[in-house]
C-alpha cells in the first residue's frame, strides 16, 4: 500500500487566490486594504526566511504589509512600545510577532500587548479562550492550516479518532480544540504519555507536532490513517560526504518513507503544513480587517 501525498502547496495556492480575490473586493467596494505587520527580533536565519515570505505573500495578495526588523538586544519596553504603536495604527489589522523571541524578552507580555482583534497568530489568552468556548476567534495559523488539509482530504471528520502528539499553545492545543470542534474524539499525547506508539496506532487522524526528527515510525501508524506532519527539523544530509560538508535538510516529525507504506494519506515535510501557515496568516488578516471594519461579526 502506498499513501496519497497531501500537497500543501496546492491547497495554500488555492487559499491565497481566495484571499487575493477577497482583498480586491474589499478594496473596490469598501476602500478597505487589509494590513499586516510582522515583527522580527534578531537574525535567526529560519525566522528571517519566514518573515520575508510572509511580507512578500501579503503584498502579492494586494494587502498593506510592513515588516519591522529589530536588533537582538532590543529592550522589553521598546518592543512593547512598537507593538502598542502598531496596535493603534488604523492601517494595520493584524500583528504577528515572529517567535521565538530572544530569551531576555517576555513573550507573554509582548503577546498581551496585541489586542485580541489584531492577534492574527491566535496566541492571546482571549483568542485561546474563545476557541475553547466555541466563540468566533482568531485561531493560530498552523493549526487552522492542518484542519483545512484534513477537511479537504477526508471531508466530514465526525467521529474520527484523532491523536495529537504535542501540546504547545501554538500548535498542539489549538489543533486538538479544532478537531474537537469538528466532532472528532481527541487524545492529546506528549512527552509523558505512556506507550506512545500504542496511542498513535488508535488514530484515524494522527497529527505530529513534536519537534523531533522522524520520531513517528511506520509501525506507530494505523493502516489507512491520515497523517499530518507539522514538524520542521533541520538535520544533516543522509549521505556521509554531504553531511561532512555541513549540508542540512528539513525533515518532519514523521518517518516519511515508513509512513508512505502504511498510511492512507500523509503530508510531506517540507511542502505539507508549512505553506498553509502563511496562507492562513493572510486569511486571518483579512478576517481581522473585516471584523474591525464591522463587515463581519
Ligand atoms: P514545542 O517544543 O513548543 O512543543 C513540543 C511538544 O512535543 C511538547 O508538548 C512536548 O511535550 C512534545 N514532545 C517532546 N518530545 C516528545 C516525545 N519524545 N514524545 C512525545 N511528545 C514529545 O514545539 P511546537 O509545538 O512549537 O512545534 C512542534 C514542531 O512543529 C516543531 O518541529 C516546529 O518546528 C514545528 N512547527 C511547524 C510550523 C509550520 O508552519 N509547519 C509552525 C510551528 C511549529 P511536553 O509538553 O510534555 O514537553
Amino acid at each position: 500500500m502506498s499513501a496519497q501525498i497531501i500537497d500543501g502547496r496546492i491547497h495554500a495556492e488555492r487559499l491565497r487566490a481566495e484571499v487575493g480575490a477577497e482583498v480586491a473586493l474589499l478594496r473596490a467596494e469598501h476602500g478597505l486594504q487589509p494590513g499586516l505587520a510582522v515583527v522580527l527580533v534578531g537574525e535567526d536565519p529560519a525566522s528571517l526566511g519566514y518573515v520575508k515570505s510572509k511580507g512578500e505573500q501579503a503584498l502579492a495578495a494586494g494587502m498593506h504589509s510592513v515588516t519591522h526588523r529589530l536588533p537582538a538586544d532590543t529592550r522589553q519596553d521598546e518592543m512593547i512600545r512598537l507593538v502598542a504603536d502598531l496596535d493603534a495604527d488604523p492601517l494595520i489589522h493584524g500583528i504577528l510577532v515572529q517567535l521565538p523571541l530572544p530569551k531576555h524578552l517576555d513573550e507573554n507580555a509582548v503577546i498581551a500587548a496585541i489586542s485580541p482583534d489584531k492577534d492574527v497568530d491566535g496566541l492571546s489568552v482571549a483568542n485561546a479562550g474563545r476557541l475553547v468556548a466555541g466563540l468566533p476567534a482568531l485561531v493560530a495559523c498552523t493549526p487552522t492550516g492542518c484542519l483545512i488539509l484534513l477537511k479537504a482530504t477526508l471531508g466530514d471528520l465526525t467521529g474520527k479518532r484523532a491523536v495529537v502528539v504535542g501540546r504547545s499553545l501554538l500548535v498542539g492545543k489549538p489543533i486538538a480544540q479544532l478537531l474537537l470542534a469538528a466532532d472528532c474524539t481527541v487524545t492529546m499525547a506528549h512527552s509523558r504519555t505512556v506507550d506512545l506508539p500504542a496511542v498513535c496506532r488508535e488514530a484515524d487522524i494522527l497529527v505530529a507536532a513534536v519537534g523531533r526528527p522522524r520520531m513517528i515510525r511506520g509501525d506507530w501508524i494505523k493502516p489507512g490513517a491520515c497523517v499530518i506532519d507539522v514538524g520542521i527539523n533541520r538535520v544533516p544530509f543522509d549521505h556521509p560526504e554531504q553531511a561532512a560538508a555541513g549540508k542540512t535538510k528539513i525533515v518532519g516529525d514523521v518517518n516519511y518513507k515508513e509512513a508512505l507504506e502504511v498510511a492512507g494519506w500523509v503530508t510531506p515535510a517540507p511542502g505539507g503544513v508549512g505553506p498553509m501557515t502563511v496562507a492562513v496568516l493572510l486569511h486571518n488578516t483579512v478576517l481581522a480587517a473585516k471584523r474591525q471594519a464591522g463587515l463581519e461579526i
